[in-house]
């Protein structure tokens, strides 16, 4: 028997939430950008800028507009930061959501269903 490697890489991006400072993967934040236009939310992770992460959860980005933003990003926010934030955050469920990593039965599915039309006669 070969033995596979396995796919699984260990090394996944890590990153703080500034609001519960909970250490996670970095896709399941969502990441705050400095620009000289001010804050922005960041869907793509990848916009040039010092960035902080938080929870889609409220209660992070509560805290986060509290100071804990604003201490990650070594800025004071302004008005309209906080607006965008606060714009942003009414979007964001009380919870946190579900990881989508954890529930995908469609490959499952997709299986069985072949092997039903494969079934030799
Ligand atoms: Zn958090």
């Amino acid at each position: 028997m070969v033995k596979k490697t396995p796919k699984r890489v260990k090394h996944v991006p890590q990153r703080t939430c500034v609001g519960c400072r909970k250490v996670i993967a970095k896709r399941a934040l969502v990441r705050i950008v400095r620009t000289p236009e001010g804050l922005r939310i960041d869907p793509t992770g990848k916009a040039a800028g010092r960035g902080a992460y938080l929870h889609a959860q409220r209660s992070c980005w509560e805290r986060g507009l509290k100071g804990a933003l604003a201490h990650a990003l070594k800025i004071d926010l302004t008005d309209q930061d906080r607006e965008t934030l606060r714009a942003f955050m009414a979007g964001l469920p009380d919870e946190p959501a579900l990881s989508e990593e954890m529930q995908m039965p469609e490959a499952r599915t997709a299986g069985l269903e072949r092997e039903e039309v494969d079934q030799p006669q």
